[in-house]
């Protein structure tokens, strides 16, 4: 059933980018080729639409820049010149090194590097995982997104997830923390407005004034990384003024009397200046929260990208509990869903973590400069593999990675539809498929909905999916254990087959008829309306033994806020690109723009720099040249800039992350991306 796309028909499939939404899609093939794709109408979540990305997804497909065969390169390193050869060549110069360097160095030395390319279930992780855990090679620790708020939360709640976000629609008080929706989260603000339409205020918590803070009703832009000082604040008013649910909190929380001691040095007025924000709109925004039901918490990104990002979620998730928003429908806290719809396939049928060889290094992904160029490292990464991710763009520190990636030892592959910014630095450029030529499972991480992903049309060129590279790879090393050469097919129907009540019904043959379907989840959903937090101690951890067993301050804390000379930078998505992707594409670098940076007046004036300038800004890390944009949707000592693989002032592809450092984040893996201080000159330079 998985095989053979037809060569002409109507398939159902679904959007596999790092992107909430996850939409269900439908392509129209005539003789083998993808004439439309278009966003299903009868999809709850999509309702019809796709986004300015997607809307020209299939210019993607049919790109006369894609990768379609396998390239060796026959240039100097970085300077992206290949040539054509065949996959038996390449499977069998890159099994023959990878045997020549464990061997020489052990399996270590081999380093995988994946991320969210590709969102599907087995394409973003199976076979490769498998392949690497049998023959030893240096695990990846994939934190860089996500993790940090989920951990965070976990300290508090026991999970990383929330209500179902559709609930939003009963909720009368929504909190937008540290999200623009309209730009990142786009199918979810309907429902925002819907829940405004029905009477709800909705408040945007953000540094930045986004196009999501001008919809919403009111815009409170603190200070970046003093979200958890404002939580606190919150807390210290919700208590002093007898806002607490007692009940809720006597039955399904520990720790409450120590939490009282701690926000008692909270006042608004003295952390007012730490928020940026006056002490009275914090008195009024803690007691419209504690005071309006149902209320919702919808936090997603921003605040989990600076080094007190878990501590920052951790203490946001206190705030339900103090108020017993969880026993209102639409109350609570949303946010990703993908440990709803993880829990409920098999996860461990797809990974088979049993493989991984007990005791092997792990290597965080946010350290890839660090440890390419870390001479004492044991054994070094000889051999780099990346698929499904662009370092030299999403990554930290990216001077360091290129670094890294010149170094002549160096065995590179990069799998992947385009010769993108990390390929061009590649001994071997292998193709990949987009997202209508392979089969998979999208599982949302915006809503409730599983999607199947047919094939629409066959592999392009000689492109195959990440699941059939490590098949060819195994077969190259001489594996022959039949768990590296599981079809597509059998591995998603494992994962379907976990028995868990919200999967039932739920059928391969329904999703492939149907498309996609909603986890059987009760619709009046509360998953903590009668307690039953996952923690340890079965409540909400105000208090929080296992922090304090880690060496954390186990109470909410402003956590380790960051300081620095100059602006303090941070960063965001923006419409025509996705992380790096798109932005190969004519059509969507035309949109975006040149790289710029966006100063307040005062910043702007004080160094000099008038609106449309070319300027310099720079760290001890680099610099990147950027156009200045003067702009009152940033505060004094802060300056944006968006995220992606944009042409910069002299002309090059950079981005931010030239600027951005691998510091850990306090706790949960990731890496303090936001907590960049730069400074900013004009520059002479003549712009094209
Ligand atoms: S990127 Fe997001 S909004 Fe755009 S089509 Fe994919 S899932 Fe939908």
């Amino acid at each position: 059933m998985s095989s053979p796309s037809p060569t002409s028909g109507t398939i159902h499939g679904a959007c596999g980018h790092d992107c909430p939404d996850t939409c269900s899609w439908i392509v129209e093939v005539r003789e083998g080729i993808a004439q439309t794709l278009s966003g299903d109408p009868a999809h709850p979540f999509t309702r019809g639409t796709l986004c300015a990305k997607v809307n020209h997804y299939l210019e993607r497909v049919y790109h006369p820049e894609r990768v379609l065969y396998p390239l060796k390169r026959v240039g100097a390193k970085g300077h992206a010149e290949f040539t054509r050869v065949s996959w038996d060549e390449a499977l069998a110069d890159i099994a023959a090194k990878w045997t020549v360097i464990s061997d020489e160095s052990g399996a270590e030395a081999i380093l995988p590097y994946s991320s969210a390319g590709t969102q599907g279930l087995i394409q973003m992780g199976s076979i490769d995982r498998r392949l690497f855990g049998t023959i030893g090679a240096s695990g990846l620790d994939q934190k860089i997104c996500g993790a940090v708020a989920s951990a965070g939360l976990k300290a508090t709640i026991g999970t990383g997830t929330g209500i179902d976000p559709e609930q939003i629609v009963h909720s009368r008080y929504v909190v937008l923390w540290g999200t623009n929706t309209i730009v990142t989260n786009l199918h979810f603000w309907p429902l925002v407005r819907e829940a405004q339409r029905r009477g709800a205020k909705i408040v945007v918590v953000d540094p930045v004034r986004t196009r999501t803070a001008d919809a919403a009703d009111w815009h409170l832009p603190i200070n970046p990384a003093s979200d958890a000082a404002l939580a606190l604040a919150m807390m210290h008013v919700i208590i002093r003024d007898n806002l607490v649910d007692h009940d809720y909190v006597a039955r399904h929380s520990i720790g409450y009397d120590a939490l009282v001691e701690r926000v008692r040095d909270y006042a608004p007025d003295r952390v007012a200046d730490t928020v940026g924000l006056p002490a009275e709109v914090i008195e009024r925004f803690a007691r419209e929260y504690a005071t309006t039901e149902p209320s919702l918490l919808r936090v997603l990104i921003g605040p989990e990208h600076h080094r007190n990002g878990a501590m920052q979620f951790r203490t946001i998730a206190c705030l339900p509990v103090l108020t017993g928003a969880w026993k209102h429908r639409g109350g609570g806290l949303a946010r990703s869903t993908h440990a709803l719809q993880f829990a409920a396939l098999d996860m461990d049928r797809v990974l088979m973590p049993e493989l991984a060889k007990p005791g092997v290094r792990v290597l965080n992904m946010r350290d890839l400069g660090k440890d390419l160029c870390d001479a004492t490292l044991r054994p070094p990464i000889r051999s780099l593999i990346v698929y499904g991710a662009n370092p030299m763009v999403s990554m930290p520190n990216q001077e360091r990675i290129r670094e890294g990636l010149l170094r002549q030892d160096l065995f590179t592959i990069v799998h992947d539809l385009f010769v993108t910014e990390t390929a061009r630095f590649a001994d071997y450029v292998l193709p990949a498929t987009s997202q209508i030529e392979h089969l998979d499972l999208s599982p949302a991480w915006g809503h409730l909905y599983l999607s199947l992903n047919r094939p629409a049309i066959a592999p392009r060129g000689e492109s195959v999916c990440n699941t059939e590279l490590f098949r060819r790879l195994a077969a190259a090393l001489g594996r022959t254990e039949p768990y590296l050469f599981e079809s597509d097919e059998s591995m998603l129907r494992g994962a379907l087959a976990s028995g868990h009540p919200w999967l039932d019904g739920i059928t391969y043959e329904r999703l492939w008829e149907e498309g996609y379907a909603r986890l059987s989840c009760p619709e009046d959903w509360r998953p903590f309306a009668n307690g039953g937090f996952a923690t340890r101690s079965g409540k909400a951890e105000l208090y929080s033994e296992p922090l304090r067993d880690a060496g954390q301050d186990p109470l909410p804390s402003p956590g380790d806020v960051p300081t620095g000379r100059g602006l303090q930078l941070i960063s965001g998505k923006q419409l025509h690109f996705l992380n790096s992707g798109y932005s190969h594409m004519e059509r969507h670098r035309r949109r975006a723009g040149q790289l710029f940076i966006e100063l307040h007046a005062d910043d702007a004036r004080r160094r000099g720099v008038k609106d449309g300038d070319p300027v310099s800004v720079r760290n001890e890390r680099g610099e990147v040249r950027a156009m200045c944009r003067i702009s009152d949707r940033v505060r004094p000592g802060i300056a944006w800039m968006p995220f992606g693989g944009l042409t910069d002032a002299n002309g090059e592809r950079r981005s931010i992350n030239v600027l951005t450092a691998e510091e850990p984040t306090d706790w949960g893996g990731g890496s303090g991306l936001y907590d960049a201080f730069v400074e900013v000159h004009p520059v002479a330079v003549t712009i094209a």
